[in-house]
């Protein structure tokens, strides 16, 4: 496993990953100044935070996070 990364061209502001990370502080943020079709997109705000447990990865519906 490894941190998460948001694919841009992707991700659609569904916010799915922001809603099913179990850590505090969330390792998402959402980014009121760039919406897409969906809501406010998600960045990693805290990726030392993930304790890789790929929720976020299975959540996002368009397939926006890749775990490489
Ligand atoms: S769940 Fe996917 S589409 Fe939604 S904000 Fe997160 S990365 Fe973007
Ligand atoms: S892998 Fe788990 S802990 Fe890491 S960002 Fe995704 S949901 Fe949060």
């Amino acid at each position: 496993m490894a941190i998460p990364r948001i694919d841009a061209e992707k991700c659609t502001g569904e916010q799915d990953c922001f809603e099913v990370c179990p850590t505090e502080p969330n390792c998402f943020e959402l980014d009121e100044w760039d919406v897409g079709p969906a809501g406010a997109r998600a960045y990693m705000s805290a990726p030392e935070e993930c304790i890789e447990c790929g929720a976020c990865e299975v959540a996002c519906p368009p397939g926006a996070i890749v775990i490489e």
